[in-house]
């Protein structure tokens, strides 16, 4: 996090339905399974979509690719429901090979135009390294890249996808979106009451971890931050897009969004 932008917490009034999309399953529980905690205990009906099917996430030779597709899909189906998320969605690309193309895109923009969320959560699409001993996942960042291409410039425009239109899934203007990890993250979630259930959530991908013991101990000393009084608290950041004050497209498109002026 760079302090080059004020941090606020979240404004989640007039938010009913939220999608968190992401590459793989437990990438919600680790990213933000906090924050989806919290908005379930509010009332918002929170959907994960996980893109891929998450076959590389192992290396045991016992295990098939496609015994480990099931095992991870139940383990996440878990971990939502333990943190109140209302639906996963699984979109089935194949894990390590995530591109933005046209066809997921429409798959992605055919689910926001469905489930008409408020606020959409995804990860960083321009994050290629962390510090100095990590490189992100590609499939993380293409993921970042998929959510933001079925946002802007389709999501809502009338002019992509009419035979979705012609489905029932009209256009869908999204008010906020959220960006895991981004680089100037200006939203924090105090998380610090539901770090318990977050682990456990996290600890429900049991084919991620070889030894379950030392995963739990390491997750409650990770992170954290000393308070002036000596306590801890933990937070999950987000870089935040707020589009609600910008003027909606005309019926011949001539309310130009300063996002559209630019395109
Ligand atoms: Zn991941």
């Amino acid at each position: 996090m760079t302090d080059s932008r004020e941090v606020n917490p979240p404004d989640w009034s007039e938010v009913e339905r939220v999608l968190i999309i992401m590459a793989h399953p437990d990438d919600p529980d680790f990213s933000c399974a906090g924050s989806a905690i919290q908005m379930a205990r509010q009332g918002i009906e929170v959907t994960y979509m996980i893109l891929t099917n998450g076959d590389k996430g192992n290396h045991n030779p016992l295990v098939t690719r496609h015994q480990l597709i099931l095992m991870r899909k139940e383990e996440q189906r878990k971990a939502a429901a333990l943190c109140g998320v209302k639906d996963v969605l699984f979109m089935d690309e194949e894990d390590g090979f995530l591109r933005p193309t046209p066809e997921i895109r429409k798959r992605v923009c055919r689910e926001i135009r469905r489930i008409r969320p408020q606020i959409v959560i995804c990860n960083s699409p321009d994050r290629y390294i962390s510090g100095r001993g990590y490189i992100n996942h590609p499939d993380h960042r293409n993921a970042g890249l998929i959510a933001l291409e079925a946002i802007f410039p389709a999501a809502d425009n009338p002019m992509f996808y009419p035979d979705l239109t012609n489905e029932g899934y009209p256009p869908h203007n999204i008010s906020q979106l959220y960006i895991s990890h981004g680089e100037e993250a200006d939203v924090e979630v105090d998380i610090s009451d539901d770090l318990e259930l977050k682990i456990k959530a996290i600890l429900c991908h049991e084919s991620q971890f070889d030894d379950l013991e030392a995963t739990e101990k390491r997750m409650r000393e990770w992170g954290g931050e000393e308070q002036e009084d000596g306590s801890k608290r933990h937070f999950e950041r987000f870089q935040q897009l707020d589009f609600r004050s910008r003027p909606r497209r005309g019926p011949r498109g001539d309310s130009k969004t300063s996002q559209e002026s630019k395109s």
